[in-house]
Order: C-alpha cells, then sequence, then structure tokens
C-alpha cells in the first residue's frame, strides 16, 4: 500500500519539476483518495462475485475480476478466464500468463505495476467462445472497472477480446502491433500469450509488441530507468 502512495506522489513531483501547475496532495489525501479507490473497486469485485446476469454466473467456480495497481497507467484486458483462472480466481495464470509476466519483466514492468482483467468476468464452459448475449452484459462492468482505474493506456490480448473490444471483426495478424481506441482510451493489440504458445512461431512477433507498448508506456508514465539494450531480446 505505502509502494502507491510513493508512486502518485514522485509523479506528482516529476509533474512540478517539468513545470507543470499541480496540487502536490499531502500524503494523506493521496492516501485517502487511493484507499477509497480501492474501496470501490473492492465493491465492483464483490457485486461481481456474485452476479448471475448470464448463465456464466451458475457455471463458474470463481468469477475473475482482475488483479493489480489500482492506480496503474496500463490496464491489459483478456477475453475471458480459463479452467485456472476459474479455479483460482485470479487473471492469467499459468504458462500465458507466465509468458506474459516473463515479456514484461524484460522492460522493467512487473504485473504489481500494471492491471489484469478480462472483458467476461466468468468461464465459459470448455473456454468456448464469449456469447454475444454474455458479452452485453458483462461488459458494462468491464467499463465500470475501467471508470475506476482511469488507466492512460489498454492492451488488448487476442483476437476475440479486439474485436470485442472494437466491436468488428479483424485479423489479429493485420492489426497487432498498433494502437486502437477503446471509449477514447488507446488500446494497443497484442497477440493472446495463450495463443503464442500454441504457435511458437509468433513468440518473436509477440516479444515485438510488448516491447513496442512498453516503449510507449514509459513514454507516458514517468521516468523510470530506460532497460538496458543487453536485456531485451
Ligand atoms: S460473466 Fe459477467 S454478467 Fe455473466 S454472471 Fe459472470 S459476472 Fe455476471
Amino acid at each position: 500500500m505505502e509502494n502507491i502512495f510513493v508512486h502518485i506522489r514522485r509523479r506528482l513531483e516529476w509533474m512540478k519539476e517539468l513545470g507543470l501547475n499541480v496540487w502536490l496532495e499531502t500524503t494523506e489525501t493521496a492516501s485517502s483518495d487511493s484507499s477509497s479507490k480501492e474501496v470501490e473497486l473492492k465493491r465492483l469485485a464483490d457485486e461481481i462475485s456474485v452476479c448471475r446476469k448470464c448463465r456464466l454466473g451458475s457455471l463458474r467456480k470463481n468469477a475473475v475480476f482482475g488483479t493489480g495497481n489500482p492506480n496503474a497507467d496500463l490496464v491489459f484486458i483478456g477475453e475471458a478466464p480459463g479452467a485456472t483462472e476459474d479455479e483460482t480466481g485470479l487473471p492469467f495464470v499459468g504458462a500465458a500468463g507466465n509468458l506474459l509476466t516473463q515479456e514484461l519483466g524484460k522492460h522493467g514492468i512487473s504485473r504489481d505495476e500494471v492491471f489484469i482483467c478480462n472483458i467476461l468476468k466468468c468461464r465459459p464452459p470448455n473456454n468456448r467462445d464469449p456469447l454475444p448475449d454474455e458479452i452485453a452484459s458483462c461488459e458494462p462492468y468491464l467499463l465500470r472497472q475501467l471508470d475506476l482505474l482511469n488507466p492512460r493506456l489498454l492492451c488488448g490480448l487476442g483476437r476475440f477480446a479486439v474485436m470485442t473490444l472494437l466491436k468488428r471483426p479483424i485479423s489479429i495478424m493485420k492489426i497487432r502491433g498498433t494502437w486502437q481506441s477503446y471509449h477514447g482510451i488507446p488500446l494497443f493489440v497484442c497477440l493472446h500469450p495463450a495463443a503464442v504458445l500454441h504457435q511458437p512461431q509468433n513468440r518473436q512477433l509477440f516479444s515485438a509488441d510488448i516491447a513496442a507498448l512498453a516503449r510507449a508506456y514509459r513514454e507516458r508514465h514517468d521516468r523510470l530507468p530506460e532497460v538496458k539494450e543487453a536485456n531485451l531480446i
């Protein structure tokens, strides 16, 4: 918790150094705002945990709200929980999650620094594609989540997630690595790490996409040290 407040203060101090007219809050005020946001996120997570707005609510073991920094500037959005996520209640765990964590780590980005969630909060049976009425029921939760998190950047992971966010058919191989927009927030399009595990020939593309995303994130985020070239693939 303390790290979050230190992070906020550091960013405000940096903006002041740049000559921007910001009001540097007292630590107590910043702490209060941050904790109220966490309270609101917890309320939303509690609401989702008992949701039965679509059929998936009666099939899940655990709803998967998402995890990460409530003050994250970057939010990753996948399609829906899989079997391990349903078991644990956590997003992007297992081999695919490890691959994403590993690639972010190459650029000095930890999962604690960002936020990771899915469009659907409950697992579709046998990992089938979410149905239109399930998306219509669940996407408002994502919008409320983003409203609270207020990130500067989004990253859509995989064809189905990006297609759902953009509301149009896409070819993931054609638009991966590009910037789109979701409700006015810049949305970076990336391959899904699980798909990359199934098609290892796309591993280099995935690495390149995460590298491009990390550069954009650093430009908008703060003056954290750049990763040395030797650490990049
Ligand atoms: S998938 Fe979304 S809308 Fe459907 S039951 Fe789960 S939380 Fe509710």
